[in-house]
This record gives structure tokens, sequence and C-alpha cells, in this order.
């Protein structure tokens, strides 16, 4: 049951068609995890603390430098030399008093990343590197957690929902991995991409809408265009089909 308040607070999303008090209740129950606490997980989280979600478990290992400021929303002047997670936590918990926030200040690797995303019911990729995306990915497909991807590039920008067992992944998508390398972003492209993660998210959870499996949307700031590409489930992939098991990626 909502209380009063939370059936005011609600109330403009309560009263879009098949969402409901049923589907805000299901928010409240929600618990969602979002790997990274930068450009992505900035408006991700901060729209869904803002939605009602019950529970927000946001990793990030880094502190906030002043070159993270054009994109990272969450992060402000005064936290610049802070663990961003801290900043992040202060910031949602102001947002949403009712939000659970567990911050945790940790890189994601294969020793960890089973107990970090275990018991959540979504997980957000919010990172900025494909080898923990990928680690993200399968382990996601592993505990049947659905995985809702983003990535940018500059005014560029590109997000699919993954649903384990049912959708193609990310392994499917990509199959090879770029070198690591400092990219530009403007800051208003991870804000449209993590506005879509959240809406896929929130989506998911409440049981409306059409996601976004089987197709990338890619948005295009520079000529304002949005467009999709439709996504197959490869056979062989090493995470969700019959090559499943191994860790070597390919160029
Ligand atoms: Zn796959």
């Amino acid at each position: 049951m909502l209380a009063p308040e939370e059936q005011v607070r609600y109330d403009r999303q309560i009263i879009i068609p098949r969402f409901g008090e049923e589907g805000q209740e299901k928010l409240k129950r929600a618990r969602i995890v979002i790997a990274g606490s930068g450009g992505l997980g900035s408006p991700a989280a901060i729209y869904l603390a803002a939605a009602g979600i019950g529970a927000i478990r946001i990793i990030d290992h880094d502190v906030v430098e002043q070159s993270n400021l054009n994109r990272q929303v969450l992060h402000w002047d005064k936290d610049i030399g802070r663990k961003k997670v801290d900043s992040a936590c202060e910031k949602l918990t102001g947002m949403n008093h009712a939000l659970k926030v567990e911050a945790i200040s940790e890189t994601i690797s294969e020793q960890n990343v089973v107990s970090l995303l275990m018991g959540f019911d979504v997980i957000i990729d919010a990172m900025d590197n494909l080898l923990t995306r990928f680690l993200l990915n399968q382990t996601a497909i592993k505990l049947k957690i659905p995985f809702i991807h983003g990535a940018v590039y500059g005014l560029e920008g590109r997000a699919m929902t993954i649903l384990p067992g049912a959708s193609a992944c990310l392994r499917c998508l990509y199959r090879g991995i770029p070198p690591k390398e400092k990219f530009p972003v403007l800051g208003t492209t991870p804000a449209i991409i993590g506005c879509i993660q959240a809406t896929e998210a929130i989506k998911l959870i409440v049981g409306i809408g059409r996601l976004l499996t089987n197709r990338l949307l890619i948005y295009d700031g520079t000529n304002m265009k949005f467009t999709e590409l439709a996504v197959k489930r490869f056979e062989n992939c090493e995470h969700c089909g019959k090559g499943g098991g191994t860790n070597e990626y390919h160029y």
C-alpha cells in the first residue's frame, strides 16, 4: 500500500494508463544496481530516485575530478576529490528521503561481480569500458537479471535492453573490443541515454510498454536523429548461446 504522501508525490505517473498505484508499489519494492556513477549513471540514478525506486546500489571506484563536471551531474564543484559514490549517495537521498541508497566504492572485477549484482531486479550498465560491460553482461545472464546497456561517444549514444535467455545480449552485438582511450562526450548525450535506460528500467518493473530488446537504439545528436538497428542473438555467443563459458574475446 502507498502512503497518502506517496499517492500525492507520484500522482502524475500513477495516472499513466496501466501504471496505477500497483505500478508505483512495484517501483517501491524494486532494487536496482547501477554500475558507474558518471555521465550515464548520474541521470539514470536521478530519474530512478525521482520515480520512487525503493533501493539503489551504486558502484564506482573513482573520485570526482574537475574534468568530470561537464557531464556527471550528480557531482558538483564542492565534491572534487570526494568518492563519487559518497557524492552520489548524498544527492540521491536528498532528492528522495524514502530511497535506500547503498554506495559501493569498488572496482568491478571477476572476483566481486556476482556478489555485487546478486539479488537485484535490474542492472544498469553505466560503465565507460567494454571489458567491464562484458563482465556485467555475462553475469547478468548467469544470474538471469535484466541488463540495460547504454554507451556514449561525443554526440552519439546507444542503448539496448537485454532479457537473459530471451533477447540478444551485448556480446551478440559487439564481437570485438575497441582500444581503451579518452573519448569525447558532450554532457547532454549521456543525459539522454541515461534517461532512456531509466525509462526502460521503470517500464520493465511496472510491466508496461515495449522494451528495447533485440534492437539497438542509436541517438545521433549531430544530426538530431534517432535510428534503430535490429540485433539478432548470435547462436554461438560466448555469453548467451552455445559458445557459453569462455572469457576469450576476439578482435
Ligand atoms: Zn549473446
